[in-house]
């Protein structure tokens, strides 16, 4: 009975633990994070402790591999963790890349310069 106990605190603490490491990383990178949130539920109804963390980890590494590359920038409005990529941020829904007036390219937030042609002309919001 006790060590019943243990394994389903165990259990709770890996799948808790890997929903939230998901669903931050997830939301930030705009990847799917409603189903990859919920994915981890799967650990808690393995059988036993070594299939738990095998669960556990096939999961972590499945993300890991599918998830899109690269890293992680401050939202210039909200703050928040956002993958350096997208345009607009999942979090606030605002726009993170600016937009060149003369070559219409996308240039990144803190630029002062547009990179292909040189223009300082770039959208402000
Ligand atoms: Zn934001
Ligand atoms: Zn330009």
């Amino acid at each position: 009975m006790g060590s019943n106990l243990i394994m389903i605190v165990v259990k709770l603490a890996l799948a808790g633990g890997l929903m939230f490491f998901l669903y931050k990383d997830a939301r930030a990178r705009d990847y799917s994070w409603f189903m990859w949130t919920f994915i981890p539920v799967i650990t808690i109804f393995t059988p036993e402790l070594v299939t738990t963390i095998l669960t556990f980890l096939l999961i972590l590494g499945m993300y890991l591999m599918t998830r899109p590359k690269g890293a992680l920038i401050s939202c210039p409005h909200c703050g928040k963790k956002v993958h350096y990529i997208l345009a607009f941020c999942p979090h606030c829904r605002q726009s993170i890349k600016r937009e060149c007036l003369r070559c219409h390219d996308t240039v990144d937030w803190d630029a002062e310069r547009c990179p292909h042609c040189g223009s300082m002309n770039l959208t402000k919001f």
